[in-house]
């Protein structure tokens, strides 16, 4: 197959523009073209009047190896890729012992997934509950403030991405394309097909949630098994070689090859590892408020008359001020037509972030606004003090908001002012439980929020209307990645503990759905080829 790139077509063509487009850049009659289908479909809306798609095509001719050579000094004719995934070990005959995965989150999902297609049969352990009994607590808690420390929007079946906006996109360097294996199995377990073309793909919070459940009926078919409430709060360490675990009831589980995928949150689990020795470091993250606006506004600027076109869908955004003190204020999880979320996994804190639906036709347009902050910013060398910098923000935010789980929350003009709120606006929060309007100038480290009062007017140079007044800011944003890093070396095994896994977001080694995923298909392969070689 021929893969054609940078096909530009109006926004309003029809199907026969692309096929004469493709005949067009190969120069051949129709005759020659047996079949194409778009591999990717993006835009380009700088000139948002006259926006433009933006294609990339596979392409099936005759004679494809003279149209190659024809067209070699056209960097956009190229033979399509072979991206099909290819295993990379198949289990012993006489294995004896299984590996295990602690979290099911979209990294334990994949280890546990190429660990089961491969033969290897492993066993997956969540601290949280099925996903459905899951979905439950976390809405549950949304509406009567009720937390389950073990079972909500950051731990049970699913991970953390489980009641999301689900957008699959990364700019991770993917040269093997395991991208495409974790999409295609993505659309096997019934995520709709367009994820595998379009340039920003999502799937949105209920479509992940049937996912999640196919996904394990999957592994569970290959001779995997997965335990629900069953978090691991110990590991057998013996001689820096990992030897097996127990678990909150005292069961035990042995095992020489144990991948860690617990994600961000895991701030427990992060204190055991610490505790046993396993090699850790302080890492950098974010922190910062969630902003909403009037999805309607946002579609309009960036859109103008095409705000509202089903294939641009809600529009989104991406930001970046570097400040005169020296900090970058970026935006962060943009959720287009989505809702802020509650998203604490502790009593009597308060973090945000976002979610939404496929459809993302909720009002509002939200996202974070976060400053970067480094090790030097914590406020202490432990490697765990980034940990205590976030409880001190989730508390602060838990008090400024009432001591009920609702949100401190300010217009975007009083922090720009530095005065408390006391009216809403015309953005209305969509945070449940509630939102309790107050001053959020205070919360943050000063040059927080002098870095945010700088970025916030010029974020409004790039989209007009982003200072609204009556934007609304609710807080605190502190789980945008790990506050720790869990080293590894080139085997993907600890720097210190062999046989364990550090992995996907939680270890630092991901920020986000896709690439958590794809570090999964890694830590399965290293730990197949590792137990191969123990078996020879
Ligand atoms: P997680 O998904 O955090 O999974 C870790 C799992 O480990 C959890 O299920 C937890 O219960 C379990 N666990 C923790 N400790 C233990 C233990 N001791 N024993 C046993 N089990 C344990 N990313 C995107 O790419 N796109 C988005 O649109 C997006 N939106 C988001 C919206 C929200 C509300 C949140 C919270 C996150 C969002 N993210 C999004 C981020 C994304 O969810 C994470 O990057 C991703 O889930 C990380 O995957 P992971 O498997 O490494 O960890």
């Amino acid at each position: 197959m021929i893969r054609i790139t940078n096909v530009k077509l109006p926004l309003d063509h029809n199907e026969a523009q692309l096929e004469q487009e493709i005949l067009t850049t190969l120069a051949i009659g129709k005759k020659q073209l047996i079949d194409f289908t778009v591999f990717r479909r993006g835009f380009d809306a700088r000139s948002k009047n006259k926006i433009t798609l933006l294609y990339t095509i596979d392409v099936t001719v005759d004679n494809e190896a003279a149209l190659l050579e024809k067209h070699s000094n056209n960097q956009n004719v190229r033979v399509t890729p072979d991206m099909t995934y290819k295993y990379v070990a198949k289990a012993p005959e006489n294995l004896t012992e299984r590996p295990v995965v602690v979290g099911f989150g979209p990294c334990g999902i994949f280890v546990g997934l190429v660990l089961a297609e491969m033969g290897y049969k492993p066993i997956i352990l969540d601290r949280g509950k099925e996903v459905r009994e899951r979905t439950k607590d976390t809405f549950g808690f949304w509406r009567n403030r009720t937390l389950n420390t073990e079972s909500n929007v950051q731990f049970g079946e699913g991970g953390a991405g489980t009641f999301s906006d689900g957008k699959l996109y990364t700019q991770i360097n993917d040269k093997k394309h395991y991208g495409r294996k974790v999409l295609r199995d993505f659309v096997d377990a019934g995520a709709p097909e367009e994820i595998l073309y379009v340039s920003k793909p999502h799937i949105g919070t209920f479509k992940l949630v049937g996912m999640v459940e196919k996904m394990r009926a999957k592994i569970i078919e290959l001779g995997g098994e997965i335990r629900f409430n069953s978090r691991v709060d110990d590991l057998h360490i013996e001689d820096g070689q990992i030897t097996g675990l127990t678990l909150s009831d005292g069961q035990q589980i042995k095992s020489k090859h144990i991948a860690l995928a617990t994600g961000h949150s895991a701030r427990d689990t992060f204190e055991m590892l610490y505790k046993k020795g396993v090699y850790i470091e302080a890492k950098a993250f974010s922190i910062g408020f969630r902003i909403e606006h009037n999805q309607s506004a946002i579609d309009e600027v960036l859109f103008g008359k095409n705000a509202g076109n089903p294939i641009l869908g809600a529009a989104d955004y991406k930001l970046v001020h570097h400040c005169k003190n020296g900090r970058a204020v970026y935006s962060f999880c943009m959720c287009p037509g989505g809702t802020v979320v509650a998203a604490t996994s502790e009593e009597n804190r308060v973090v945000t972030n976002g979610m939404s639906q496929y459809s993302r036709n909720e009002r509002n347009a939200n996202s974070a606004i976060v400053v970067g902050i480094d090790p030097n910013d914590y406020p202490s060398d432990s490697p765990l003090a980034g940990i205590e910098l976030q409880r001190e923000l989730e508390s602060a935010a838990y008090v400024l908001g009432g001591e009920n789980y609702d949100a401190p929350g300010q217009l975007v003009g009083d922090y720009l002012e530095g005065k408390s709120s006391s009216k809403l606006g015309k953005v209305e929060p969509s945070y449940k439980p509630g939102v309790k309007l107050t001053d959020l100038t205070k919360i943050l480290p000063d040059y927080c929020r002098e870095a945010i009062q700088e970025a916030i007017p010029a974020f409004n140079r790039k989209i007009r209307g982003f200072a609204l007044k009556d934007a609304m800011l609710t807080g605190v944003e502190t789980r945008t990645s790990s506050p720790v890093s869990i080293k590894r070396g080139d085997d993907y095994q600890s720097v210190n503990t062999k046989g364990l896994y550090p992995a996907g977001e939680g270890a630092g080694y991901a920020g986000g759905i896709m690439s958590a995923a794809i570090d999964g298909i890694r830590i399965a392969e290293a730990m197949a080829l590792a137990i191969n070689e123990e078996n020879q």
